[in-house]
């Protein structure tokens, strides 16, 4: 029997964060989280999703002439397996797979690209992957992650938005002056005002 996965939404636009920041792509936000950041701005808690089997989302993101494909979350790892299928699939119809993470357990199988943004007061297990994206809470906060920079090869530092405002731009320009192997990530989509 073909395997269900609970789906929060599926739609299509742009990668407004990082590396892929402008490509076109299928985001699939998968239900559930392992943790419960203060300033989580995703629908997740109280929302179960709707269960969706994999050959339904394949029908509708599999076929379609998008590439890119983004596996978030919630946290996508926390379906183990399932995601595991899932990513398989997509790959099948010739997508490549993102997943993004906040790192608290380790992938074992093989998406084509693994973003690591890790929370606060989590524990980051993940140790490798293409990209460490981290939120500048404060100066502090980002020194403390240079331990996880090196098994990544792109490094971003990413500012907080509150009502349209990006926080903490000066400090975040101090930052990549300093520690030139990062760059700052905005989140184009909501510049923009898409989705
Ligand atoms: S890890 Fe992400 S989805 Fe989970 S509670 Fe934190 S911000 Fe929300």
């Amino acid at each position: 029997m073909d395997k269900l996965i609970p789906v929060l939404e599926m739609f299509l636009s742009i990668q407004g964060e990082g590396y892929w920041s402008g490509m076109p792509a299928w985001f699939i936000r998968l239900a559930g989280c392992n943790l419960n950041c203060d300033f989580c701005d995703t629908p997740t808690k109280n929302n179960p999703g709707k269960m969706m089997s994999i050959n339904d989302i394949l029908a509708e993101v599999g076929i379609s002439k998008i590439y890119h494909v983004v596996i978030t979350g919630g946290e996508p790892t926390i379906h183990k397996a399932k995601l595991a299928e899932l990513v398989f699939a997509l790959q099948c119809f010739g997508k490549f797979v993102a997943i993004e993470t906040n790192g608290t357990s380790n992938i074992w199988f093989n998406p084509d690209w693994i973003t690591v943004s890790p929370k606060p007061h989590s524990n980051v297990v993940q140790l490798c992957g293409n990209e460490l994206k981290v939120l500048f809470l404060n100066r502090e906060y980002v020194d403390g992650m240079h331990h996880l920079a090196e098994g990544f090869e792109h490094l971003y530092v990413q500012p907080v938005e509150r009502d349209g405002v990006f926080l903490n731009i000066p400090d975040i320009m101090d930052f990549v002056k300093e520690n030139p192997k990062w760059r700052v990530s905005v989140q184009l989509h909501k510049i923009l005002v898409v989705r």
